[in-house]
């Protein structure tokens, strides 16, 4: 009897080839990855990563990848060298995609040459993503450009790790000494002394200008200036800890003029953005633009309604007004849910009260039909293109939202179906932890921008000494709960926007600008 044919077996496949990318995190600002560098991340099934890579770039990488901390401070390794090859030679060869992930340039002190030759002797595929060095960002950052026409043509990256004393020392000091204009030291901020002495003893001038810079390019970057005379001791008066450059010659004096990261107005502020995170964005990253740290902290958070009722759109509406981006997105999430998406709204002309929520919905692919000079319910109401009365209305919107719209438009003979499409709940989990950092002094101000959220926050910080953090609210309402509440309002914005609110925090902060 004839069998039918029968598809071979699968057989187990062969690994597929294994790929290492040895990728520069850059110095710190998680802006400064290359696109490359981005594209490794986010294919990666494995990321390795040291301590000066910047954790904010794992948010890269997807949820499921596997991330290997690595370690590396001067003193404590949480694995050598050489157990970091064998693990990236493993991978490799198990046929996974691997992200190593190194601070500032793979390949400048960063041990990045060594993995790379063991990948190779293993076989095993890598590539080098460059990344921005330290030696350059963080002088930059500090307004120190390493080469300047006429004052300096010649510059050197120098391992400050070696003891300068060691007779066998790799470093030709009287050759750096003489012949090389800019000097920048990585590594060994400990050493300074020893290296400032080296310098003169080999014929650098005292006078040289030299400045260090640690925390390059992070929020907390800081900066000491001075002489090769005194700036050993200047650091070690300021406290200067590692990771930081020290840089010698000429140029290191021009940060007198070309100083911009840490002198914008929020320069290391640490500022709460008290908003949900879905309406945080805007603010936070106003903050950062002007040098300030966001620490988004929300007591509540948007939820969309679980299938909500959609029922309505069984006869076509005449009109969708949407009163939010929250809205948009909830009631396009909700169609999707059912299967549908905003061809179900046929042809009801569209209505986004605010330029966000236009923006939301154009972002869709629909054109908005209205846009009301101002969000206040008597005024959309007014400026409506067309009489209501007998229109069939679809308001998607919060649960907890005001009837004042609704009201005035059944009032006016319309048929207004109002839809729940999300809601707000409490999550003040992150308040809890933030009291300790508020009471450790380590919060420069609080933002508020909505009453509601001044009330959670009283309640959540009653009694706690607030330990010079600063009060923002974005508007005399605001400002009135928040001292009724008994808490000290510092500042009240004078136009009652987000960008209104940013100008009350410079004014708070950087009196002068
Ligand atoms: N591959 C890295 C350097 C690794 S060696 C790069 O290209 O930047 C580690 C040293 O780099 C630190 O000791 C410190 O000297 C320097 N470094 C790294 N990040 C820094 C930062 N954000 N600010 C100042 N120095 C930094």
């Amino acid at each position: 009897m004839d069998e039918a044919p029968v598809a071979p077996e699968p057989r187990p496949e062969r690994p597929a080839a294994g790929k290492v990318y040895l990728v520069g995190a850059g110095p710190g600002d998680p802006e400064l990855l290359t696109l490359k560098g981005l594209r490794a991340l986010q294919e990666a099934e494995v990321v390795v990563y040291d301590r000066l890579a910047n954790p904010q770039l794992l948010e890269h990488a997807p949820e499921r990848a596997e991330r290997v901390y690595v370690g590396k401070e001067a003193q404590h390794h949480a694995m050598t060298q050489e157990e970091i090859n064998a693990l990236l030679v493993a991978r490799g060869l198990e046929g996974r995609v691997v992200c190593r992930l190194k601070g500032g340039d793979p390949f400048v002190f960063g041990r990045g040459g060594e993995e790379a030759e063991a990948l190779a002797a293993a076989g095993v595929e890598w590539e080098y993503v460059p990344g921005v060095t330290s030696a350059i960002a963080a002088a930059g950052y500090a307004g120190i450009p390493v080469t300047y026409r006429g004052l300096c043509s010649t510059f050197a990256i120098v391992t400050g790790h070696e003891d300068p004393a060691k007779p066998e020392s790799s470093i030709r000091w009287e050759h750096l000494a003489r012949g090389v204009e800019t000097a920048v030291f990585l590594m060994g901020v400990e050493r300074l002394p020893d290296i400032v002495a080296q310098l003169t003893a080999h014929g650098r001038s005292p006078d040289t200008p030299a400045a260090l810079v640690s925390w390059g390019t992070h929020p907390h970057q800081r900066t000491v200036q001075g002489t090769l005379a005194d700036i050993a001791e200047r650091c070690r008066e300021a406290g200067c800890s590692a990771p930081a450059v020290t840089i010698v010659g000429p140029v290191a004096a021009l940060r007198e003029r070309l100083r911009w990261f840490d002198s914008r107005p929020l320069f290391g502020k640490r500022i709460v953005v008290t908003r949900a995170r879905e309406q945080a964005g805007d603010l936070a990253r106003r903050i950062e633009q002007a040098g300030g740290e966001a620490i988004l902290c929300p007591t509540i958070r948007i939820q969309p309604v679980d299938k909500p009722d959609l029922s309505g759109l069984e006869r076509p509406y005449d009109w969708v007004v949407f009163t939010s981006v929250n809205g948009v997105y909830c009631l396009l999430a909700a169609l999707r849910g059912a299967g549908k998406d905003v061809r179900a709204l046929g042809q009801a002309r569209i209505a986004a009260i605010g330029p966000e929520t236009a923006r939301a919905v154009e972002a869709a692919g629909v054109r908005v039909d209205f846009v009301p000079s101002e969000y206040v319910a008597e005024r959309v109401a007014a400026e409506f293109p067309e009489p209501v009365s007998g229109r069939r209305v679809l308001l998607p919107r919060a649960r907890e939202a005001r009837e004042v719209l609704p009201s005035l438009w059944r009032g006016q003979g319309a048929v207004v179906d109002v839809v729940p499409v999300y809601e707000t709940v409490t999550d003040e989990t992150g308040v809890a932890s933030l009291r300790a950092r508020i009471e450790a002094g380590e919060v420069d101000a609080l933002t508020f921008t909505a009453s509601s959220t001044v009330r959670n926050y009283a309640r959540l910080l009653h009694g706690i000494d607030l330990n010079g953090t600063r009060i923002a609210c974005i508007g005399p309402v605001t400002a009135a709960t928040a001292t009724e509440l008994g808490l000290h309002v510092d500042i009240v914005a004078e136009v009652y926007t987000i960008p209104g609110l940013l100008q009350a925090l410079k004014a708070l902060f950087s009196p002068r600008q």
